[in-house]
């Protein structure tokens, strides 16, 4: 079976026309960040803030109409808001800390769109990775905790609902309380505050997710959690740069975005994949973290480099993206994070702690110089 094409669906969407201005969407400009992958296709149609209620008919039919092309399995469209210019989102106002000045009060550029942050929440950045296993959650607990390190107040928001491995890796048990019935309160250890599937369903339950489903648990996970005042909040996205990713980083309103791979999967170009899937949606990729990236003997201490050394780097430069540093395949990494003691906060006198306050201090500068702070992205209004 022939896969569909985004041409395909862009044709698709040609017929279909928004009532109130007598033209097709795509002529329109409208239809933005179309992706297909194996048969599963996402994108956004822009709309001006104030249509947005009335719009859902619009995304049904558009939804409908690329359902109906040969080859489709699912089709996730979500309805984004032009940024009225009298309604700007929330703006990240850094305090100084860890040494940065941070100066996130300029306005966005010429009117782009731009969604709504979380009252008190500085700056959200999501830590995504082509594909599992590649030690993107290993990676961005140990981030959080170099961040807490460099004095910042740090959020997690495990949005991997399909593996939440977090809880485990931060060595937290029980479930969220809620004060007001409302809110949840998110689950605090090592310094960080964190919200995570892991803690309403236990690990090893199999969760059949559906599009719509994701979303929402996302939406609770970011609006109905009582984060309180926060410097960064991580976001850790499932693996892969799918349609449910794509609409992650649509609906999440990210200052940017940290990519973790191995230096195969560089190789192998997955790290591109995320980028430009970032790039789509308009949040402004900070840099790619290179994990696994040489192997450190228990016993003798040598270096052995597995994969030849340097080549990520390169990919990394090739790509035009910031190379954030690499951190070695390592057991005490392994350990400490299978055992819930992330090795930045139980050993912080290791080198492998500071190669990840490293990390973390350079993420946080990014944010501050203007490379990734306020980009501001689409606003969903309705799913
Ligand atoms: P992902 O989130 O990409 O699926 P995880 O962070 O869950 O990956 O890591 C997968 C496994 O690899 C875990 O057992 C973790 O402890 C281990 N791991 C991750 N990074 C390293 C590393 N640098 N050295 C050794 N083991 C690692």
């Amino acid at each position: 079976m022939s896969g569909v094409t985004e041409q395909q669906v862009l044709a698709a969407l040609k017929n279909i026309t928004d009532p109130e201005k007598g033209q097709d969407i795509v002529a329109l400009g409208m239809v933005s960040g179309v992706t297909v992958r194996e048969g599963h296709v996402a994108f956004a149609i822009e709309v001006d803030a104030q249509r947005g209620p009335r719009m859902e008919p619009l995304r049904k039919a558009a939804e409908k109409a690329v359902d109906a092309l040969p080859g489709v399995l699912s089709v996730t469209a979500v309805l984004t808001a032009q940024a009225a210019s009298r309604n700007p989102a929330p703006r990240p106002t850094h305090v100084a800390s860890a040494g940065q000045p941070h100066d996130h009060s300029h306005a966005p550029a010429g009117g782009a769109p731009v969604k709504p942050g979380i009252p008190g929440v500085r700056a959200i950045v999501a830590v995504a990775s082509g594909k599992g296993g590649v030690g993107k959650s290993t990676t961005a607990v140990n981030l959080a905790m170099g961040m807490v390190a460099c004095g910042l107040k740090v959020g997690l928001l495990d949005a991997d609902i399909y593996g939440p491995s977090i809880p485990r890796m931060l060595g937290i048990t029980g479930k969220p309380a809620s004060h007001d019935g409302k809110h949840l309160q998110p689950m605090s250890r090592w310094g960080v505050v964190c919200m995570s599937m892991g803690f309403l369903v236990p690990e090893d339950t199999p969760m059949i997710w559906r599009g719509p489903m994701v979303m929402s648990a996302l939406q609770q996970m970011l609006r109905d959690v009582a984060w309180g005042e926060l410097d960064i909040l991580l976001v850790d996205l499932p693996p892969g740069t799918g349609d449910a990713q794509l609409t992650m980083a649509q609906q999440v309103p990210l200052a940017g975005a940290v990519i973790v791979s191995t230096p195969q999967d560089i190789a192998l170009l997955d790290a591109r994949k995320g980028l430009n899937m970032f790039r789509k949606v308009d949040v402004p990729v900070l840099g790619i973290i290179e994990n696994m990236s040489y192997f450190n003997c228990p016993n003798c201490g040598h270096r052995s480099e597995i994969f030849s050394h340097g080549g990520a780097h390169k990919e990394a430069d090739k790509l035009g993206m910031e190379f954030l540093g690499e951190i070695p395949l390592d057991i005490a990494i392994r350990e400490t994070s299978d055992e819930g003691k992330p090795i930045t906060a139980t050993q912080p006198g290791s080198q492998h702690a500071e190669l990840y306050r490293k990390i973390a201090a350079r993420v946080w500068e990014k944010l501050g110089s203007g490379d990734g702070g306020l980009r501001p992205a689409p606003r969903i209004l309705v799913q």
